[in-house]
């Protein structure tokens, strides 16, 4: 057992991880050093939202924290409103609400299974691990730990190629939506915004700016012009036959094979939705069997379109977003942006390809870029994340999913070999498993790695 490990980072990942740990007994006491970045611990980019317009893509009953408690969520929210049902997408502020509670029960009764936890509301800087434990830098400080956890979700976007420098300086080119939702005004002024890029984060801005800027026109741009798919009203179970479709993936382990078994099983389903999420449970074992060229091929060519058919939009915000576009205050496009620059008359001139060849130039006055979840690790802005790099302390992961790592979480260093006492959760662990953003697989990790940090005897893993 590792009786002073370090959790680093203040999301969702974090806190389900902290609780796990806090809430169970051991022969000797635990103590945590929890690095949390900030001051709202536990709720992270996901679940810091205010705005009660930005719902949970999952439904309620899905939402517990721990894998022992599935329903978690769902009783605190019956809680609070008892008319509230297990198929209901709640708001994301509710989810943070949640989070922030359980974790802060679970640090104020630390003390009751024996652990002490000494919570630091600061970013840690830098991470050194040895054979004799791992050093934590932050600020003027230091800390030592004998473990230590990276929670630190993905990593601050970074802009497109092809943005010019005074374009990011005007402020009128937004790289992180988050601060700038936070901070955007209400106003009747008529607006040309361009949104590039058509994911979950897109249809959060757009749900946003569209009512706190009634006047404003939204164009969204991305590579195929489509949205996510929506959730159905109602739940439907899981494809019974997935078992059969997941032995045939197995036995031809082939992007281009998988493809085609894929279409088979969605076009023979009474609901397509039902085969994509019998999936589920095998996605990381099925990642996981994919030689590297073959997940290279899948990234260039099936990302996006698992991507908006796994990543679901409640059907109440699919239905917003269709009255944006039948109101003419939304247009989407197909096409690639090339670049965008800064104009005289202040605005940002956007060019961008056209599918079928060619090249057409337009005029906005905000631009906002949400193009997914930023993983690469090689780079990175990110502190912590680089001074893990530059040291080759870690190993990044070749396609840009995070770091190298075994799929339990332990870091490989920098000549690829699994780390004792260093280990990752959530976003970063995308190349070892491919799922594991979300919170069911979230809780899963917190589980498996508390039971890893809290074993009797630490788990020999090679080397180090
Ligand atoms: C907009 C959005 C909506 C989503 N909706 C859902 C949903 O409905 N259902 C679902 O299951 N999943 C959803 N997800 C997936 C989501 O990623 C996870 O549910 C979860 O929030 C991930 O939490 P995390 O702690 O790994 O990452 P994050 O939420 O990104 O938290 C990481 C935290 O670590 C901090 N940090 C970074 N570096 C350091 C450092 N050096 N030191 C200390 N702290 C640091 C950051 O400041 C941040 O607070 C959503 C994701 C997004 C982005």
């Amino acid at each position: 057992m590792f009786h002073k490990v370090a959790i680093i980072g203040g999301g969702a990942a974090a806190a389900t991880l902290v609780s796990e740990l806090l809430e169970r007994r051991t022969q000797r006491p635990l103590h945590l050093d929890w690095y949390t970045g900030g001051p709202m611990a536990g709720r992270g980019v996901a679940y810091g939202t205010p705005s009660e317009r930005h719902l949970l893509n999952v439904r309620a009953a899905s939402m517990g924290m721990f894998v022992s408690k599935p329903g978690g969520f769902l009783e605190y929210a019956q809680a609070l409103d008892p008319s509230v049902k297990g198929a209901d997408f709640l708001p994301r502020r509710m989810y943070g609400d949640f989070l922030q509670s359980r974790v802060e029960d679970a640090v104020k009764n630390a003390g009751s299974f024996g652990h002490d936890v000494n919570v630091l509301p600061f970013a840690a800087e830098s991470v050194v691990p040895s054979a004799e434990g791992v050093t934590i830098g932050y600020g003027d400080g230091e800390t030592q730990a004998e473990a230590a956890v990276l929670a630190i979700g993905s990593l601050p976007p970074r802009p497109l190629p092809g943005v010019e420098d005074a374009a990011i300086a005007s402020g009128r080119y937004i790289t992180d939506p988050w601060p700038f939702l936070a901070s955007a005004e209400s106003h009747e002024r008529p607006l040309r915004v361009l949104i590039i890029g058509l994911g979950l984060t897109a249809v959060d801005v757009l749900l946003e700016l569209s009512a706190r800027w009634p006047n404003a026109h939204f164009d969204a741009l991305s590579r195929h012009g489509k949205l996510p798919e929506p959730h159905l009203a109602a739940a439907s179970a899981p494809n019974d036959d997935g078992g059969e479709l997941i032995e045939s993936m197995r036995d031809d382990v082939n992007i281009r094979v998988w493809l085609r078994r894929l279409r088979e099983a969605t076009a023979g389903a009474e609901d397509w939705r039902t085969v994509i999420d019998g999936m589920r449970p095998h996605t990381q074992s099925l990642w996981h069997d994919l030689p590297q060229a073959e997940r290279a091929r899948f990234l260039r060519h099936a990302r996006w379109a698992w991507e908006r058919a796994r990543h679901r939009m409640p059907p109440q915000v699919a239905a917003t977003i269709a009255n944006l576009e039948s109101d003419g205050r939304l247009t989407r496009s197909r096409g690639r942006m090339r670049s965008v620059r800064l104009s005289e008359d202040g605005s940002l001139a956007v060019v961008h390809r056209l599918p079928g060849g060619g090249e057409t130039t337009d005029s906005y006055d905000i631009v906002i870029q949400t193009v997914g979840l930023n993983t690469d690790t090689q780079r990175t802005d990110h502190r912590l994340v680089r001074q893990l790099v530059l040291g080759d302390l870690v190993t990044p992961d070749p396609l840009g999913l995070g770091f190298a790592a075994l799929p339990d979480g332990h870091l490989l260093d920098g000549e690829g070999k699994p780390r004792r006492n260093l280990f990752a959760i959530g976003s970063l662990l995308r190349g070892a498993l491919w799922e594991s953003t979300a919170i069911p697989e979230i809780r899963k990790q917190a589980q498996s790695l508390a039971n890893m940090l809290l074993a009797e005897k630490v788990q020999r893993v090679a080397t180090r």
